[in-house]
C-alpha cells in the first residue's frame, strides 16, 4: 500500500447543468491532481441542475474514490454551492474551480507552489482579457470595478474570479462570514490575507452555455455595491441636503422678487419641473434605502444557505 499522503487538497466545483462539460472537466482535472504529491478530494456540488449532471456525478464517484458529490434540493446559486463546498471540505488547501474548463486546471499546480513557499495564504488567478465577452459587457465590467473600488471597503480586482486555492485558515475565515447575501469577490478581499496573483488568458466554455444574462450581471453588480458599501445611502443624503439648500435659495429669491416687483403667482412650468424632479429623486432615494432594507430582511431571517438532498459523504453538513 502507498504511504499515506500528508496534506490534502480539496477542490470545490459548483455545477449547474454541466452534464456535457463535466466528463471533459473530470478528465483534465484528474490529470493535474493525480500528478501532485498531495492527496486530494474533488467536491462536485450539483446546484439543482435540471439535466443529467447528478447522474454523471454518481457515475464518476462510483469509479473514483476521490470524488465527493453534494446535490442540492434545488438551485441555490453559485455562491451557495461554493459555500457548501467550503463547509464540507476536509483539505489543508482548499480551492474553487468552474466546471466548464474556463479555468485551466493546470494552474492549480502553480497556485499550490505559491502556497508552499509559505509566503502566501491564497493564490488566485485573474484573467487578463475578456475574449469572447461582448464589448458592452466588457465596458460595464470595467466601469463597475472602477466604481466599486472607489466606494467600497473591500478592494476588488478586475478579472479575478473564484478560481483560487487557499490555506485552511483563510477558508475558515470565509466560512465564518456567514452572511446570506454572498458576494465572493468582496468576501475574498474583505478577509484579507496575502494573495499571490497568477494571470491567464480567457478561455471559452467547452460545452453548455453561460447561465448569466446581462440583467443577471447588472443585478450582481448592484449586489456587490450594496453588500460592501454604504455610499449610495450617503449619496441620497447628500442630494437631499443639496436640493434643500437650493430650494431655500430659490425661496429667498422669490420673496425678494415679490417685494420688489409683486405678483408671486407665476411659473407653472417651473412648478411642475420641480415637483417631478423632487418626486423622482425621492423615489430613487427610497429605492436605494429599499435595497438595503431588503438585504437586511434576508439576513435577519437567517435562512440556510443551502440544503443538500443527496450525497456520498457520510459526515455531512447537510444544511447550513
Ligand atoms: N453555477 C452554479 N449555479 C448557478 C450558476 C452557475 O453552480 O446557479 C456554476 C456553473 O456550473 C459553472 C460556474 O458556476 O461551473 C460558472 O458559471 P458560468 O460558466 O455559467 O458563469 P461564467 O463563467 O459565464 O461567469
Ligand atoms: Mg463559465
Amino acid at each position: 500500500m502507498m504511504a499515506k499522503k500528508e496534506k490534502k487538497i480539496s477542490i470545490i466545483v459548483p455545477c449547474f447543468n454541466e452534464e456535457e462539460a463535466l466528463p471533459f472537466f473530470y478528465e483534465k482535472i484528474t490529470e493535474v491532481l493525480s500528478s501532485l504529491k498531495e492527496d486530494y478530494e474533488l467536491i462536485l456540488v450539483n446546484d439543482g441542475s435540471t439535466d443529467g449532471t447528478l447522474k454523471v456525478m454518481k457515475e464518476l464517484s462510483a469509479k473514483d474514490q476521490h470524488i465527493v458529490y453534494l446535490s442540492f434540493s434545488r438551485n441555490f446559486g453559485k455562491e451557495s454551492a461554493m459555500y457548501s463546498g467550503l463547509c464540507n471540505a476536509e483539505g489543508d488547501y482548499i480551492g474553487f474551480i468552474d466546471a466548464d474548463l474556463q479555468h485551466p486546471p493546470v494552474l492549480i499546480k502553480q497556485m499550490l507552489e505559491a502556497l508552499k513557499t509559505g509566503e502566501y495564504d491564497c493564490a488566485a488567478c485573474r484573467r487578463v482579457d475578456r475574449k469572447g465577452d461582448s464589448k458592452i459587457r466588457t465596458w460595464f465590467a470595467r466601469k463597475f470595478y472602477k466604481l466599486i473600488n472607489l466606494i467600497s471597503d473591500a478592494q476588488m480586482v478586475d478579472g479575478a474570479g473564484d478560481f483560487r486555492l487557499m490555506k485552511r485558515d483563510m477558508a475558515e475565515a470565509i466560512i465564518a462570514m456567514s452572511e446570506y447575501n454572498r458576494f465572493s469577490k468582496g468576501i475574498f478581499s474583505w478577509v484579507g490575507f496575502n494573495t499571490y496573483w497568477i494571470e491567464y488568458e480567457n478561455v471559452e466554455r467547452v460545452a453548455g452555455t453561460t447561465s448569466w444574462s446581462f440583467w443577471g450581471l447588472a443585478k450582481y453588480a448592484i449586489d456587490g455595491i450594496v453588500n460592501f458599501s454604504n455610499a449610495p445611502l450617503d449619496l441620497a443624503s447628500f442630494f437631499g441636503l443639496l436640493t434643500t439648500f437650493f430650494a431655500f435659495i430659490y425661496l429667498i429669491f422669490i420673496i425678494i422678487k415679490y417685494a420688489l416687483f409683486g405678483d408671486p403667482v407665476q411659473g407653472w412650468a417651473t412648478l411642475i419641473c420641480v415637483i417631478l424632479l423632487m418626486g423622482g429623486m425621492q423615489l430613487f432615494a427610497l429605492g436605494i434605502i429599499g435595497q438595503y432594507i431588503g438585504k437586511t430582511y434576508m439576513e435577519v431571517k437567517n435562512r440556510p444557505h443551502y440544503i443538500v438532498s443527496e450525497s456520498n459523504k457520510k459526515e455531512l453538513k447537510k444544511i447550513k
